[in-house]
């Protein structure tokens, strides 16, 4: 019996007839929400490992649907990738970034560092001269923007990736290996790459207390990078056992609700002002 559907897919209309509403495309939304300002960036905070100073945020994008609701960017972004759009996506968050950081700024507010995401697939010779347009039209400096890489489809473009990326260093912005550990970078490649940091993966920092050997596996990637003079992130930081080991294993930068989930420019503002050894 059609008319005791009760899914959502039809609606009866006065007439009895039913119409199927029509199925949501996230690609085809995500254009619209691009326009229609649907689009916002939140900054969690990141701290030093040794003395929880604030070192930055990084910048992660949220969606509101006006009837959707909240759509997680692990559901839009592989659509943007796959799409095309993350291109001008991309070139939104940075440019969003870059405006708010010029507001903190006029505000009388000096925020260290923004780590934003960048796809691999953004990175190529446009995204150069976008960049460096972007930072002019803000009078903002490379050294304030930090952009994260996920390593796993790196190695598919590896040279051209290499070049932008030594492009985009060369204008001060610093470079994070993100998701490290969970995609399949040879070593060889690694120690090729232009980077700044290492950012490890969550399930690294919550395998440190597990029967596993994540304790062991964090001190041999930290060891490495300190040789490669790579600083190294922890993501996923929840627990207060978790950022003593982290700090013993001289963990350089620590992020995650232990410190904060993040928030609009006005919650940054408060982590500015807020003193570690409150
Ligand atoms: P990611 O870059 O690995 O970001 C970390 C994710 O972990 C974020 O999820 C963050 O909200 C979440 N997180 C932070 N602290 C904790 C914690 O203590 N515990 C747990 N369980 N989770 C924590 P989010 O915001 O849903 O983003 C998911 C992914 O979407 C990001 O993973 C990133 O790959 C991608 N993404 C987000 N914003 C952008 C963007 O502007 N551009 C691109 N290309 N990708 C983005
Ligand atoms: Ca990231
Ligand atoms: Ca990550
Ligand atoms: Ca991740």
């Amino acid at each position: 019996n059609f008319l005791s559907d009760n899914s959502g897919q039809h609606d009866a209309t006065p007439s009895g007839r039913l119409s199927r509403s029509a199925p949501f495309v996230i690609s085809e939304a995500l254009s619209r929400a691009l326009i229609e300002r649907q689009l916002r960036v939140i900054y969690q905070p990141q701290v030093q490992g040794h003395d929880e100073c604030l070192a930055g945020f990084e910048a992660l994008l949220r969606w509101h649907h006006p009837v959707q609701g909240e759509i997680a960017p692990s559901a839009f972004i592989p659509v943007a990738e796959s799409t095309g759009l993350i291109s001008s996506l991309g070139q939104w968050v940075i440019e969003e970034v870059c405006r708010q950081i010029r507001r903190w700024r006029s505000q009388g507010y000096q925020v260290p560092l923004v780590a934003i995401n960048v796809s691999v697939l953004q990175l190529n010779q446009s995204l150069l001269t976008q960049v460096a347009r972007v930072l002019a039209d803000y009078h903002l400096e490379g050294a304030c923007l930090e952009f994260e890489i996920t390593e796993s489809r790196l190695m598919q473009n590896f040279d051209e990736c290499v070049h932008v990326l030594s492009g985009l260093r060369q204008q001060g912005i610093r470079i994070s290996l993100d998701d490290f550990g969970t995609g399949y970078s040879s070593l060889d490649k690694l120690a090729l790459l232009p980077l700044d940091r290492l950012k490890l993966d969550k399930c690294f920092v919550e395998a440190l207390t597990g029967a596993s050997h994540g304790y062991h596996m964090i001190e041999a990637v930290v060891r490495m990078a300190h040789a490669l003079h790579l600083a190294v992130v922890a993501e996923g930081v929840e627990t207060p056992r978790q950022q003593q080991l982290l700090g013993e294993l001289s963990c350089d930068i620590l992020q995650g609700y232990l410190f904060g989930a993040g928030g609009d420019a006005n919650t940054v503002i408060s982590y500015l002002s807020r003193d570690p050894d409150d």
